[in-house]
C-alpha cells in the first residue's frame, strides 16, 4: 500500500488527532487536577498557618501562665521566709536577753558599787569566790592574800605584762573582810590616833578592799612603803595601761571621796575601765546608772 494514499493520510492523521486530543482532554484534567491539588495545598497551608498561630498563642499564654505562677510561688516563698527571718530574729533577740538576764543574775551587782567615805558596804557583805593569790606576786610572800577567782585572771595578766614590760609590782594587799578591815583601823588608831586613822583607812564597811576586787599596789626602791608610789616607774606604767586589763584608780588626786591613793587600784572590768580612761573621768564621779550598764560585761 502506497504511503500518500489520501485515506492511507486521513487514516494517519486521524488517529494523531485522535491522540493529539485524548492527550490535550488528559492534559486538561491534569492540569484541572493540579490546580484542585493547588487549592488544597493552600487550603492546608492556610489552615497550617492559623492552626500554628492558634499553637503559638497557645504557647505564649502557657508561658505568661507559668511565668504568673512562678513570680506568685515566688513571692509567696519570700513572704514565708521574711515571716520565718522575723521569727528568727524574735527568737535571736529572746535568747540574747535571756543569755543576758542570766549573765547579769550571775554578776554580784555590789562589784561596781561606789564605796568610800560617802557609800557603804553592808558588814555582812562577803565575795562568793575568792581566791589565794599566788606568792610569786607578792611583796610579802609570808603574807596570805587573797583575790576575787573571777577578776584574778586580769590581775594576774596585767602583773605578767608589767613584768615582761620591764615593770616591777607586787600585790601589797588584796582582799579585806569586814572584820579584818575594822581590826585594822583599830590598829592604826592606836597607833596614830583617830584623826590621822580615818584619813588614810577606811572604815570597815567603806573600803572596797572588802568588795576582793580591789588592791593595793607597790614597787621596789620604796622602803615597803607606799608613799611615794605616784613618783615610780610602776606608777607611770598603771596609769597608762591599766584600763586595758580592767583597773581603775579609785581615788586620783583631788577627789571629792576619799584620800589620794595612787597604789590602790579597782577591777572595774575593760569596758567601763577603758570608758573612764579614754574620757578621763574618776569612777566616782560617774552616774551609778551609768555605771551599771557595764555591769553584764564586767568579766569579758
Ligand atoms: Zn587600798
Amino acid at each position: 500500500m502506497p504511503i500518500n494514499h489520501p485515506s492511507g493520510l486521513f487514516s494517519q492523521i486521524v488517529p494523531a488527532v485522535v491522540v493529539f486530543v485524548l492527550l490535550g482532554g488528559g492534559l486538561f484534567y491534569q492540569h484541572g487536577e493540579i490546580i484542585k491539588l493547588n487549592n488544597s495545598v493552600e487550603i492546608l497551608s492556610a489552615n497550617l498557618n492559623v492552626a500554628s498561630s492558634t499553637l503559638l498563642q497557645k504557647v505564649t499564654d502557657l508561658r505568661q501562665e507559668t511565668t504568673k505562677t512562678i513570680s506568685s510561688t515566688q513571692q509567696n516563698i519570700d513572704a514565708v521566709k521574711s515571716q520565718v527571718g522575723g521569727v528568727e530574729q524574735t527568737v535571736g533577740s529572746i535568747s540574747g536577753t535571756v543569755g543576758t538576764l542570766k549573765k547579769l543574775a550571775e554578776v554580784d551587782p555590789q562589784i561596781l558599787k561606789k564605796y568610800s567615805k560617802v557609800y557603804f558596804l553592808n558588814e555582812n557583805y562577803t565575795p562568793e569566790h575568792v581566791i589565794p593569790i599566788p606568792s610569786e606576786y607578792l611583796y610579802n610572800e609570808a603574807r596570805k592574800e587573797q583575790f576575787s577567782s573571777e577578776a584574778w585572771p586580769f590581775l594576774k595578766n596585767l602583773l605578767d605584762t608589767a613584768k615582761a614590760n620591764g615593770v616591777t609590782l607586787y600585790v601589797k594587799s588584796g582582799y579585806r573582810s569586814f572584820n579584818e578591815q575594822e581590826s585594822l583601823k583599830s590598829a592604826y588608831t592606836v597607833i596614830y590616833g583617830v584623826g590621822t586613822a580615818n584619813s588614810f583607812s577606811a572604815d570597815q564597811g567603806y573600803s572596797e578592799h572588802q568588795l576582793s576586787t580591789t588592791l593595793d599596789f607597790i614597787t621596789i626602791g620604796q622602803g615597803g612603803n607606799l608613799s611615794g608610789f605616784d613618783k615610780t616607774p610602776a606608777y607611770e606604767w598603771l596609769v597608762k595601761n591599766a584600763h586595758n586589763f580592767g583597773f581603775t584608780l579609785s581615788y586620783p588626786k583631788g577627789n571629792n571621796y576619799y584620800i589620794y591613793e595612787p597604789w590602790h587600784w579597782r577591777y572595774v572590768g575593760i569596758k567601763l575601765a577603758t570608758y573612764l580612761h579614754d574620757t578621763n573621768q574618776n569612777f566616782y564621779d560617774v552616774d551609778q546608772r551609768v555605771i551599771d550598764k557595764f555591769l553584764v560585761n564586767v568579766f569579758d
